[in-house]
């Protein structure tokens, strides 16, 4: 009797879940930021959801959960209830690099999540503080050898891009910064700017107008080819540094077990968001890489989280990183 009235309960609660799959969404949904508000998560997360909001016809609210470098509020929005109603703005370190950092994380980035979409292609860039001492990489890297410790090195927390991004590039520099952590980039370019931190390794959408305004100097940008918005920042190649190329990435997920009506309905606003002109001008215009059709499925998605997890887990650890 007991498990025929389960049996039927659990029916019933398909039925409802189909159901409010079908009319979803009826009120507004919530995107779990897992930095502070200003910083590259942040802001694309702002524009990619501006028009994602539209086509859904409801409201997206941004809510910044800081914190561990990004893995408080991917754990939060991992653990919330998979109904649609709540999403994350993942990026490459939370679902990359973190594993590899975090040896209790509380979640699988390959396993715990119903993977929506890729966001945006960003780029990293190695910058640094107007009055910082060198003009160019060359000069950085004298400097660092002989002035290494007494420099700061900003970063969003252990596991984020730029901590990631940026214990790698210490370790094929051989410097050995003081490591200075914020809750997101956002802030830490605040006192980039301020000149109270030397440098940092971070997504090109937090630093391209600051580059281009004379606030903060660019030595170079870690892909092969130089952005079209920072043409007169060399690659790191081009600045005669071998073996540091790297790029790093937005993306939006839903708690694992989200029903595929819903996961396609948030696949589908994504998909029109980026082939909204505005959108794409609005990412474009801070170095943003808009994701072509192939990158933008569920599935694309779930396949770039497994081979960043598998790529940087052994750079991670022959780099010496731990939580610290
Ligand atoms: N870009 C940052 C990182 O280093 C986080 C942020 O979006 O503020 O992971």
């Amino acid at each position: 009797m007991k498990k025929i009235a389960l049996a039927l309960a659990t029916v019933a609660g398909l039925a409802a879940t189909g159901a409010q799959a079908q009319d979803y969404p009826t009120r507004p949904i919530t995107m779990i930021v897992p930095f502070a508000a200003g910083g590259p998560t942040d802001v694309v997360a702002r524009i990619v959801t501006d028009h994602m909001s539209r086509t859904l016809g409801q409201q997206i609210v941004i809510e910044n959960v800081a914190g561990a470098g990004g893995t408080t509020g991917i754990t939060r929005g991992a653990q919330s209830q998979p109904d649609g109603y709540t999403i994350m703005m993942g990026h490459m370190g939370t679902h990359g690099a973190a594993p590899a950092l975090y040896p209790n994380l509380r979640y699988d980035p390959t396993k715990d999540f119903a993977p929506i979409g890729l966001a945006a292609g960003t780029p990293i860039v190695i910058v640094a503080k107007k009055d910082f001492p060198a003009n160019d990489l060359k000069g950085f890297l004298e400097y660092m050898q002989t002035n290494g410790e007494k420099v700061n090195m900003a970063h969003a927390g252990v596991g984020s891009v730029s901590h990631s991004t940026g214990i790698f590039f210490n370790s094929v520099i051989k410097a050995k910064p003081t490591m200075v952590a914020y809750r997101g980039t956002g802030p830490a370019l605040n006192d980039l700017m301020a000149n109270t931190v030397d440098y940092m390794t971070d997504q090109i959408v937090n630093v391209a107008p600051q580059i281009q305004g004379g606030n903060i100097k660019a030595f170079a940008i870690a892909t092969p080819e130089r952005s079209p918005v920072l043409p007169d920042v060399p690659t790191t190649k081009e600045a005669g540094l071998e073996g540091y190329e790297v790029s790093a990435w937005n993306a939006v997920f839903a708690p694992k077990d989200t029903p595929p009506e819903i996961v396609k309905k948030l696949n589908d606003a994504l998909v029109k968001s980026l082939d909204d002109e505005n959108t794409r001008k609005r990412l474009q215009e801070l170095g943003g890489v808009i994701p072509s059709a192939a990158e933008r499925t569920p599935e694309a998605l779930q396949k770039l989280v497994e081979s960043e997890v598998a790529r940087w887990t052994p750079v991670l650890k022959a780099a010496g990183a731990t939580a610290e």
